[in-house]
């Protein structure tokens, strides 16, 4: 599972029907079942993260597989060792699935030819998060039915977002119209040419939306100033309630966290959009269950 860029439509729904069945287990007393016992998974962290990471490894203990978690700080590439020999090392224990978060697609797609276990991949740089489309997706087609034909709208720091490439290309699939909106230095060139509408006026852009994912400015990526200030940013892209009452009544508002209210979103519109952020956080769950079922049973790539 390396990016929905190469997954089919028909291997993102039966991933949200399987979450949709895996939903029900962690309401139960016991939260778990055996369907990939005796697997064993390794959770591979060279970023920083919260979400991804625990959630990965909850999904991996409600179905039953051993896991490991391997974090950089923590580990002997604080003492030079290269990643790929440390990919080697753990190979050495037979694992059956690496989640790895990397900091560059090159080092993910490296990485594939150094082991024989399913790898996903839970966000290579700016390039892809594949489970975290599929989650906002999953959340969207729970609150709207489908994630087809909808007019979605990306907002902030696209160029350095792996969470916007991924969302485009999944909503894509379903016939769904992508709408990017942000400052000119972080929207990127070639968005327009591919038929996605680029929109730099947010006050327009929330007036059509059925779903508003806000993005997190990506600092820790930005190589030079993209912007004069956060100040800046957030007068002209922050969420605010004198925009969001522009926008459609029911228009969704996501946001892949971690949220800076009042950079991306202004906090009095906490009670608003935080529910559904938590939702996707709690689907993040149930996705990433179907998705490790998924490749842990079928033992190759999807
Ligand atoms: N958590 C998401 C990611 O890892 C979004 C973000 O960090 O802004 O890409």
């Amino acid at each position: 599972m390396l990016g929905i860029k190469a997954l089919p439509r028909e291997e993102i729904e039966a991933i949200f029907s399987l979450a949709k069945s895996f939903q029900e287990i962690s309401t139960r007393e016991v939260k778990k079942v055996p369907a990939l016992r005796g697997k064993t998974l390794i959770n591979l962290f060279f970023e920083n993260s919260t979400r991804t990471r625990t959630s990965f490894e909850l999904a991996a203990k409600r179905l039953s597989a051993d896991v490991v978690n391997f974090s950089a700080s923590s580990s002997s590439l604080a003492k030079g060792e290269t990643i790929i020999d440390t990919v080697k090392n753990l190979e050495a224990y037979h694992p059956d699935i690496f989640v790895i978060r990397v900091g560059s697609s090159a080092a993910l797609y490296a990485l594939t030819q150094h082991t024989e276990a399913s790898i996903v991949n839970a966000g290579d740089g700016r390039n892809e998060h594949p489970t975290q489309a599929l989650l906002d997706m999953f959340t969207v087609s729970q609150q709207l039915g489908s994630c087809e034909k909808l007019k979605v709208l990306i907002v902030g720091d696209i160029l350095h977002s792996r969470v916007a490439r991924s969302n485009m290309f999944g909503f894509r699939k379903f016939a769904s119209q992508i709408i990017l909106c942000g400052p000119p230095s972080l929207v990127p060139f070639d968005c327009a040419e591919e038929g996605i509408r680029v929109e730099y006026d947010l006050d327009a852009a929330v007036e059509s939306a059925d779903v508003i994912i806000m993005l997190r400015v990506q600092q820790e990526r930005q190589t030079s100033a993209f912007f004069p200030s956060l100040r800046e940013y957030s007068k002209n892209y922050a969420l605010t309630p004198r925009r969001l009452a522009r926008a459609r009544k029911d228009a969704l508002v996501l946001h892949p966290g971690p949220v800076n209210w009042d950079v991306e979103i202004h906090s009095s519109l906490k009670w608003r959009v935080h529910p559904l952020i938590l939702k996707q956080a709690e689907n993040g769950l149930a996705v990433r269950m179907a998705v490790l079922f998924s490749v842990g049973t079928k033992k190759r790539t999807l």
